[in-house]
């Protein structure tokens, strides 16, 4: 017996968890068999699931029996509707829809109206003759296109073309009799570039309806758009259902709802209407529609049914839905619903909003907000003080203001941001195809559309800012200017959007920092209530540390203080230090260092307030302090040839010689961290000294200073045990008998794997560690860090590709510079932190090791589960990363509780 394949939708079991329904038959399948259930008005039809789509993908072929199910589904549609297939006077004709387990919006195909012939399309033209030559001429476009891969720009340009000759500018102004005759130049050309003639079996229509579908999961856009969100190969299910005609009179239509605003999360309906219009034409953006909350002037009762159907869906999913609708001859039907995407200023109001409303727990809340969302909040926003006026303005389609050169092709933009330009991409409208010219921008302005256009759930999606239907901009793509009613600007002009307010500016605009207030903030308060893993902040100086503490840093991870050494006033101090001919000289150097040094450990340590400092003395080699050699080779050499003597020509010399010593042809792996240390201990001497001498003075000053030094780059335990023999006496000597209101701790990073296998030798001996991921994953990989990223490593990631399995794959899955690499350089943690804070217990009665994380990937939520599971007490990240960290860690304790 072969396994039941194709379902009815009230052939689903809609009781199971909605998580296993979207696997199975995907998100817009889901909510169809779920809104069949609920008794919503959903039109009838059947599914197959995702599974096919991958078994087609592989063998090219539907697996035994499914042919003889589809038929069969098709029957009972037949039956259920009292429609044929094929039968002119009462035909049934179908929709057949892409849906994936995770929303991927826009990115696949359906084609509508499928089952139409001509002589159906002649018969229905009795009744109403626009509506049927309409029909007819899209099921030939969208069926040429998505089935046959005519480009639907053919199908376009002859609709443009024929409009133009007609002198008619929207579709609306178009008669049967255009209808009729634009199908019939569709015809031509569809038969022209296939070579074929159109199927006029509904079936044999169907079946390869179907496969398009299928294939359209592998299209280079979807590839792309789960490639980017991070979207496992699930297939695509195929839904096919009877259609329901929004642009079958003046009492039909077709919309859009969120039923909460999807920018600010307001409490209120939003959404969009189009009279007599399809669904394609609302997504598309191709006319403006009207606000839904206007539909009550004109048609009270429908709105009323409207937003009840709505708000019901809402308490059942306890979450903000995204529904399509259509209204056909006056009645309503539901086609899909989903979680609505949002904005993170929306879903950050909507999750606290729910919490209030009772319908989720704090848990749940927290959980509705990604932690890569939170980062749109701390985007810039447009300075009160800003006294430009707007040239235009649309609709405030996804927050964020940016200024950039206004490009108007997709292909131009990719071309730009390839030579490092930041451009804005302005069009009429966008499509599926333009994604990647969306992807290259860093915002996103159109002419057409309402804020559920294509360009505006997509920009959203991804987190670009975006102003849509800017309708007072004429936009003329193929001259690439856009005139506003008072000017006009053109290709590479720099323009300003505020995809928060829809403003759209000439040049740039002031902007001022994001704060965390109102359900901003009880949000990250209850991140922090569930939160069990510190966040602290890797920063540099006093100013660093103030916005972080202000983004809700607890303490300073990591001090760089080689960044200390670069400021103008520094820099000569240090080169005098390097290349100092005696370790007098030197050390008279760094005595002029120190005290300025000391004064940022001051700053920094006021700015902190009592929160631990990890400070970790120099870690870089050496030369990276000197200029820049060819550029002190070549100006020694003219030098040279031109026998000039003077003092410059004495200190190049000396230069040029001393980076001639210290270069390393493998600096990463050289000269730096506790190795310099160990052989030069009068720098850490200093930075020792400089840091007790700043600890007490800040304590003097009625500011507790809680110390932590670490020394980088260990890979043996005696590395640190004579150093700390070596400064731990430094440090006494400038105490000089005062008592830290804190105990002074020393540890290490743990950045080498032999620091790794050996930890708990080290652990014994070091007060804390902080794992230093950068440095790991280069010696884990064998990667070097400077280098593998412009040259291999994205290739890795993106291009290069095998056969396992899991499907296709690439080499590496992520960048492990960027997302902590699970199996490999994450055991090392895993081992270090077990063993290590094992070794720490034995020597110290038990007591606990403390244990951080201050690579870069401290600050990624993709990584923050397994530092969880690995019990680390806390990451640290850059400033404007801390939130994000706050609330990766909250998911992170939260689904560890969970599946406890
Ligand atoms: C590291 O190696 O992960 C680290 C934080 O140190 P740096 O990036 O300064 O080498
Ligand atoms: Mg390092």
């Amino acid at each position: 017996m072969v396994d039941k394949m194709v379902f009815m939708f009230e052939e689903v079991d809609a009781k199971k968890p909605m998580k296993d329904l979207k696997l199975l038959y995907g998100g817009k399948g889901a909510g169809l068999v779920q809104m069949t259930d609920m008794g919503l008005p959903v039109p009838e039809g059947f599914i197959i699931p995702c599974k096919y789509c991958i078994q087609y993908a592989e063998t090219g072929e539907w697996p035994e029996g499914m042919k003889e199910q589809i038929d069969e589904c098709v029957s009972q549609l037949q039956e259920k509707t009292g429609r044929t297939f094929g039968d002119v006077e009462k035909p049934l004709l179908v929709s057949v829809r892409s849906g994936a387990p995770e929303s991927m919006p826009g990115m696949m195909d359906t084609v509508l109206n499928l089952g139409m012939t001509k002589a159906i399309a002649e018969a229905m033209a009795e009744n109403n003759p626009r509506f049927a030559w309409d029909a007819w001429r899209r099921f030939i476009m969208m069926f040429g296109d998505i089935v046959m891969g005519v480009k639907r720009e053919h199908f376009d340009k002859i609709m443009d073309d024929y409009k133009a000759e007609q002198g008619k500018k929207e579709d609306i102004e178009l008669t049967a009799e255009d209808m009729k005759a634009i199908a019939d130049l569709n015809m031509a050309e569809y038969e022209s570039l296939t070579g074929g003639t159109f199927p006029e079996d509904p079936m044999e229509q169907l079946y390869a309806a179907i496969n398009a579908v299928f294939k359209s999961w592998d299209s280079e856009r979807a590839v792309a758009y789960r490639k980017m969100n991070k979207i496992p190969n699930y297939g695509t299910a195929v839904t096919v259902m009877r259609m329901v005609f929004g642009n079958m009179n003046d009492n039909s239509g077709t919309g859009v709802l969120f039923t909460r605003d999807p920018n600010d999360g307001d409490k209120k309906i939003y959404g969009d209407f189009l009279f007599n219009a399809q669904g394609e034409d609302v997504v598309a953006g191709v006319r403006t529609p009207i606000k839904l909350e206007d539909l009550g002037d004109t048609n009270p009762d429908l709105q009323q049914e409207i937003y009840d159907l709505a708000k019901n869906l809402e308490q059942n999913y306890k979450d903000m839905q995204d529904c399509e609708f259509t209204v056909e001859d006056g009645k309503l039907y539901f086609l899909q619903t989903r979680t609505g995407k949002r904005a993170a200023a929306a879903a950050v109001q909507i999750a606290i909003d729910l919490l209030a409303e009772g319908l989720i727990d704090e848990q749940t809340a927290v959980l509705r907000v990604e932690p890569d969302k939170i980062e749109e909040l701390l985007h810039k926003r447009i300075s009160p003080k800003e006294k430009k006026k707007p040239i235009t303005k649309g609709y405030n389609a996804s927050p964020g203001v940016v200024s950039g050169g206004a490009i108007f092709n997709c292909n131009r933009a990719i071309e730009a941001k390839k030579n490092g330009e930041k451009v804005i991409l302005v069009r009429k409208e966008t499509k599926p195809e333009d994604f990647p010219g969306m992807l290259a921008s860093i915002g996103v302005l159109t002419s057409r559309g309402g804020k559920t256009c294509h360009a505006a759930v997509v920009a959203r999606g991804i987190g670009l800012p975006a102003v849509v239907g800017a309708g007072d901009l004429e936009i003329d793509e193929e001259n690439a200017t856009a005139n506003y009613p008072d000017g006009s600007f053109s290709e590479g002009d720099v323009i300003s959007i505020d995809g928060a307010s829809g403003n759209v500016f000439l040049g740039t605009v002031d902007t001022v920092e994001p704060e965390i207030s109102g359900a901003f903030a009880d949000y990250m308060a209850l991140c922090d209530k569930y939160r069990t893993m510190g966040v602290r902040t890797n920063a540099d100086t006093p100013e660093m540390a103030a916005n972080a503490m202000k983004n809700g840093a607890e303490g300073i991870g990591l001090c760089r203080t080689e960044r200390m050494f670069n400021a103008k006033d520094r820099l000569p101090k240090m080169v005098a230090m390097i290349i100092a001919d005696s370790l007098e000289e030197r050390i008279a150097a760094l005595d002029e260092l120190k005290p300025l040094q000391k004064n940022d450990f001051i700053g920094l340590f006021k700015a902190m307030d009592g929160r631990p400092c990890t400070i970790r003395l120099l870690d870089p080699p050496l030369h990276e302090f000197l200029p820049d050699y060819k550029t002190m080779l070549v100006e020694l050499t003219e030098k040279r040839l031109k026998n000039e003597e003077d003092e410059r020509r004495a200190e190049l010399e000396k230069l040029v010689k001393k980076y001639e010593e210290l270069r390393e042809s493998n600096a990463m792996l050289g000269h730096r961290g506790v190795r310099l240390g160990n052989t030069n201990p009068e720098i850490y001497k200093m930075q020792v000294q400089a840091l007790i001498e700043a600890l007490v003075e800040t304590e003097q000053d009625g500011v507790e200073v809680k110390l932590e030094i670490m020394l980088p780059l260990l890979a043996h335990v005696n590395e640190f045990k004579r150093l700390v023999d070596l400064l731990k006496p430094a440090a006494e000597e400038s105490l000089n008998g005062y008592e830290p209101k804190h105990p002074i701790k020393w540890g290490t990073m743990i950045e080498v794997p032999r620091a790794c296998l050996t930890s708990a030798a080290i652990g014994s001996e070091a007060e804390f560690f902080s794992f230093g991921t950068n440095d790991l994953t280069q010696a884990t990989f064998a990667f070097s860090r400077d280098d593998v990223e412009g040259k291999f490593l994205l290739k890795y990631v993106n291009d290069l590709t095998l056969k396992t399995d899991k499907g296709i794959v690439p080499i590496l899955t992520d960048n492990p510079f960027e997302h902590l690499d699970l199996d490999g350089v994450g055991r090392l943690v895993k081992m270090s932190v077990e063993e290590g804070r094992a070794g720490h217990a034995e020597a110290h009665d038990g007591a606990r090791l403390e244990v951080g994380i201050c690579g870069e990937v401290g600050g990624d939520p993709l990584s923050i589960d397994f530092l969880q599971a690995a019990d680390l007490d806390y990451v640290s990240c850059s400033p404007f990363r801390v939130p994000v960290a706050r609330v990766a860690a909250a998911h992170a304790a939260i689904k560890a509780a969970q599946n406890k």
